[in-house]
Parts: structure tokens; C-alpha cells; sequence
């Protein structure tokens, strides 16, 4: 089913079908903040209100012309400019595909730095969140090229690459922050763990090797097996919790981001919007079975409904 859903959330015929139908809009706003930008502020201000922090995603892939990413990153710097007139503790997230990185390697860091640099002048961060594998090369070595101008950007690592100790390692050595998550995509066995198992014990593995750095790191999942591991660690290494993150995703168990926060550890609310939700919105079902079951039922008529 997982196999699946990640293909059919690179279909660009199913899309516009998904997306043009209401019920699926509607399970989709349980992920996805809005369409439009007031949407993401508006999500971004309960957020903060709770106590936790932000991140803010205009959604969108794989741009396909120059205008597209040009245009991304205009919105990313007005994204910046009103997280600055609102006072939000909010930080963005984006994509390299996003920025043209499918088209040419030269305008994508164009356009990053420029984000990065607007960024760096409003004392904010940028995190270039990691695509499929055929990206990770090329966005390890973007984020640390734009990395030795301006420091206010940082990348992810996901744990489900048998590579990521290695990039992790680089990475660090480059005085770079991460973001650890799992892995979202679909991956071959031949670069990716297939078995779960594997993909948890390399996220404690690497989690152990960010957390003493020194470089402030975010740990973003939803498993409680990996959280507790990171808060035992952080506790016998006496690492406090103002040197690291909890993220999670917008609409993914707030309970746990809330009884974190209680705790007395930072959280960051990871709040994407946009009308290019489709495959953000495949992927998060794919992450879970009842998602999809939860989604399957919404479609069928409702009894009564129907004659
Ligand atoms: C802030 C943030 C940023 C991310 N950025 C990236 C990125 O840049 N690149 C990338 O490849 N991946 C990214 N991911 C996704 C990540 O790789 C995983 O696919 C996702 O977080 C699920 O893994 P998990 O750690 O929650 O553990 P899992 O073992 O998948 O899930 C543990 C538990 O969490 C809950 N859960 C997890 N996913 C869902 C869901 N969709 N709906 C409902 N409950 C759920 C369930 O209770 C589940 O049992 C990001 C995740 C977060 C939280």
C-alpha cells in the first residue's frame, strides 16, 4: 500500500482528479494549513500561541519552468517579510525542485541564496527540506556551497539512507544545522533500508551523533520510541533541551507535541499550504494505513445519502 500511494503521488494525471474533488479537500485539511498564505500565518499564530514553534511550507515540487521557480522564490521571501511584520517564531521550509533544481543547478542556487540571504537580514533560517535520492547529492553539496556565505540555512537527513551516517558526518563537519527524520519517499533497497527496524535503529544512531555536536538539530518524527531514545540520551549526556528541537507535522499528533512542550522541550510545527497539496497530502497517507482507510471511507456515499 505504502509502495503504491508514493507512486501514485508522482502521477500528475491523478492529481488534478484528487485535488478537484471536495471530499478529498477536506481530509487533505487535516495536513495542510490552506491555500493561501493567510492560511499558514493563521495556523502559525495558534502554534506560537501554544507554545511551540514554526515552519512554515509553500507546497510545491518539481517546477517544470523557469517562471515556476522564479516565482517560488518571490513567495518565499514574502513569506519571510510577513513572518517579520507578525512577530512569528517561524522559520520556512522549502524544496530544491521547487527552485528550478530539475531545469539548472546554477539558477536553483541563484534563488536559494537569495532566499537564504533575506533570511540571514531578517536574523531567520531556511531549511531545504530533502527530496527522493536522486536529489540528496546535489542538495548536500547546494546547502553547504550556500552554507559558506550565509549560515542561515540547513538541510535534512533521512535515517532510511544507508548513506545518511556519512552526509550526517560532512554535514557536521561543515558546522551544519539538520534536520533527522526518517525518509518520506520510495526508495529501492539497493540505497534505502527496507525494513522498518533498520530505519528506527539508524535514526537512534544518528540522533546520537547530532545531539552532542554542539549545533542545534531538529528531531522531527511522531514515534514515541524514537523521542523517548532521544530524551534518555540528551539526559545522560546532560544536554539540555534548549539545545535541540521535537518537530512534527502540522495535524499529526498535536497531543504529543503539546505534552512535549509541557515537558519543557521545544517544538516546531512543521505548517505547509498551498494548492499544490497533492502530493505532500499522498505521501502523509501513505505514512499511515488508517489514514488510508479514513480517506477510502470518506469517498463512499453516506448512508442515506444514496438510493
Ligand atoms: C517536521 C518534519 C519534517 C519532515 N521533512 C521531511 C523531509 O524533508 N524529507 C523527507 O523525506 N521526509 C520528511 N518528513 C517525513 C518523515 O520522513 C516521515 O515520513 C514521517 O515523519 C513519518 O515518520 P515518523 O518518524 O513519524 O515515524 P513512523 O514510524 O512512520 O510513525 C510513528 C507514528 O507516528 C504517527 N504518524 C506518522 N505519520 C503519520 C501520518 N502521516 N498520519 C498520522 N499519524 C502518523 C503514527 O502514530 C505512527 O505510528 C518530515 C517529518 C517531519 C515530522
Amino acid at each position: 500500500m505504502r509502495e503504491l500511494l508514493l507512486r501514485l503521488s508522482e502521477n500528475k494525471r491523478l492529481a488534478p482528479l484528487i485535488m478537484a474533488n471536495g471530499v478529498s479537500r477536506r481530509v487533505a485539511q487535516r495536513f495542510v494549513a490552506g491555500e493561501k498564505l493567510e492560511d499558514a500565518l493563521a495556523a502559525a499564530n495558534v502554534v506560537n500561541r501554544s507554545l511551540k514553534l514554526a515552519s512554515l511550507d509553500l507546497l510545491g515540487e518539481n517546477v517544470s519552468d523557469e517562471a515556476g521557480a522564479r516565482a517560488a522564490a518571490v513567495g518565499y521571501r514574502a513569506i519571510f517579510d510577513r513572518i517579520a511584520a507578525e512577530r512569528l517564531d517561524a522559520n520556512v521550509s522549502l524544496k530544491l525542485t521547487q527552485l528550478g533544481l530539475d531545469l539548472s543547478e546554477d539558477l536553483c542556487q541563484e534563488l536559494l541564496e537569495g532566499i537564504v540571504q533575506h533570511a540571514a537580514e531578517l536574523g531567520n533560517f531556511v531549511r531545504v527540506d530533502m527530496e527522493g535520492s536522486a536529489y540528496t547529492q546535489r542538495t548536500v553539496d547546494l546547502t553547504k556551497r550556500v552554507r559558506t556565505e550565509f549560515s542561515a540555512v540547513g538541510t535534512v537527513m533521512q535515517a532510511y539512507l544507508y548513506r545518511a551516517e556519512q552526509d550526517v558526518r560532512d554535514l557536521l563537519a561543515a558546522g551544519c544545522r539538520m534536520r533527522l527524520c526518517k525518509g518520506a519517499y520510495k526508495e529501492p533497497p539497493e540505497v534505502a533500508f527496507p525494513k522498518k527496524a533498520d530505519v528506527d535503529a539508524n535514526y537512534v544512531k544518528l540522533m546520537k551523533l547530532l545531539l552532542p555536536s554542539g549545533i542545534y538539530h531538529g528531531i522531527a518524527t511522531h514515534d514515541p520510541a524514537m523521542i523517548q531514545a532521544t530524551k534518555d540520551f540528551a539526559r545522560d549526556q546532560n544536554i539540555t533541551s534548549d539545545k535541540f528541537e521535537f518537530q512534527m507535522l502540522y495535524g499529526i499528533r498535536t497531543d504529543l507535541q503539546d505534552a512535549l512542550v509541557r515537558e519543557g522541550f521545544r517544538v516546531r510545527v512543521y505548517i505547509p499550504y498551498g494548492t499544490d497539496w497533492f502530493p505532500y497530502f499522498m505521501r502523509r497517507l501513505a505514512e499511515r494505513p488508517a489514514n488510508v482507510t479514513f480517506f477510502l471511507r470518506s469517498l463512499l456515499p453516506r448512508a442515506g445519502n444514496g438510493a
